[in-house]
């Protein structure tokens, strides 16, 4: 949340989103020929919105229902060593579970500790979702296309087999047609396998338990996700099966979920620094059943586009002030900033209807410093802020450190 940035002035985000044309068809139409080349992504409150046309005041973006809006705020990403994507999310649920446990839910659990143990192998890590995101599978393509990873994998849960197995079920699936992707789901196999092997429960299986390729009657890939960013070493991971309460039961302990992970993790880091060749592959099998999920039908955005950034500089005493008053929250600094200015409009909307509540008493905070801090705003949420800038008669940077000021004295007294 700390990033080097200044903000963009107001009038220029209203004159650019009065101009902010929506795609039309043709545009649309000219999407494919757009993005041949990865431009990168913005990341904004962790959602990473691939560029698809840049443009001199803001790029084209696409948003996580794959909607193109003109995006004014967030930092640009160029590339990173790896993608993750949790499958599912939003009301694609995925898989169910005994305990009404949601492969969506459990996918973005696995991904986010898989990225940290690859974080700490010395990998950049990007994730398509990082919370509970409805996202068209054409979407999560698309981050990939535009950052161009070295592995892009997409995590899951599988459900439906009954048939018992002495070993786990575990499933991998390649590209048809990539050596790298094929080699990656073999070691990824091994390694997942490996992992669940250690586990005394009842397993089941499929015939397709192993590392193949699942394939429409036309010979392409049947998954999009591996079918659409084709120039994009992309593999998809079944771990276990979900339908099946034993199963289910030991994925939903944490220490199982950590042990997958760093599974995957292990796995990915031997296909980027050895030649080994993995193994339990499978042929290539038609499915023509495959039912289409991941289309994003029924998908709505916020309004992204309205949202903006603003930051404020603090010296190192305030700083460190606030990283404490935020840890014994719990929260992050530019949590802090955000709740802070809601706190303050919140006590001005009391001062107004009572005589006897008084504004809390804090100084005008100063303006220099040398540490960063930013928060995104939507467009409804910047009203608020404005409306704090106003009451003090400071700048909306000002009301935004004022707001983190409120919190560290109400976490002291908390403390
Ligand atoms: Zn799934």
């Amino acid at each position: 949340m700390l990033r080097r940035c200044s903000p963009i002035p107001v009038a220029v985000l209203i004159l650019l989103a009065l101009t902010t044309p929506t795609a039309s068809a043709d545009e649309i139409a000219t999407e494919s020929t757009r993005s041949q080349v990865p431009l990168g992504v913005v990341m904004l409150d962790g959602i990473a919105f691939p560029i698809v046309e840049e443009h001199p005041v803001a790029p084209t973006v696409l948003t996580p229902c794959a909607n193109e809006i003109r995006l004014m705020a967030g930092t640009r990403l160029e590339t990173v060593d790896i993608v993750i994507d949790p499958g599912h999310g939003g009301p694609e649920t995925g898989s169910v579970g005994v305990g009404r446990l949601y492969e969506r839910d459990l996918n973005l659990d696995v991904a986010l500790l898989a990225e940290q143990e690859l974080v700490d192998l010395g990998y950049s890590v990007t994730l398509t979702r990082r919370t509970d995101l409805h996202m068209p599978i054409r979407q999560r393509t698309s981050i990939a296309s535009a950052l161009a990873p070295r592995v892009f994998i997409s995590i899951h849960h599988n459900g439906g087999a009954v048939r018992p197995s002495d070993d786990p079920g575990t499933e991998t699936f390649h590209q048809v047609d990539n050596p790298d992707s094929k080699r990656l789901a073999g070691i990824l196999y091994e390694e997942l396998h490996e992992t669940f092997s250690a586990y005394d429960v009842s397993w089941v299986d499929t015939v397709h338990q192993g590392a193949s390729s699942r394939l429409k009657a036309s010979g392409e890939d049947a998954y999009g996700v591996l079918r659409l960013a084709p120039e994009v070493t992309s593999v998809i991971t079944e771990a276990l099966y979900m339908s099946h309460s034993p199963e289910a039961k030991l994925m939903a302990d944490p220490a199982v979920q950590a042990a997958e992970a760093a599974a995957l993790a292990r796995g990915i880091d031997r296909y980027l620094t050895t030649d080994d060749p993995g193994s339990g592959f499978r042929r290539s099998f038609v499915d023509p059943a495959m039912t289409g999920t991941g289309t994003g039908v029924g998908c709505v955005d916020p309004d992204y586009a309205s949202w903006s950034e603003v930051t404020s500089a603090y010296d190192a005493v305030e700083h460190e002030a606030l990283l404490v008053a935020a840890g014994r929250l719990g929260r992050s600094p530019d949590w802090m900033q955000r709740f802070g200015v809601r706190t303050l409009d919140f006590f001005s909307r009391l001062e107004r209807r009572t005589s006897d509540v008084s504004r809390p008493s804090l100084r005008t905070p100063g303006t220099s410093g040398d540490v960063l801090v930013t928060s995104s705003w939507t467009g409804e949420e910047r009203r608020v802020l404005q409306r704090v800038a106003d009451l003090y008669e400071i700048t909306e940077a000002e009301a935004q450190k004022l707001g983190a000021e409120l919190m560290v004295l109400l976490a002291g007294r908390l403390g």
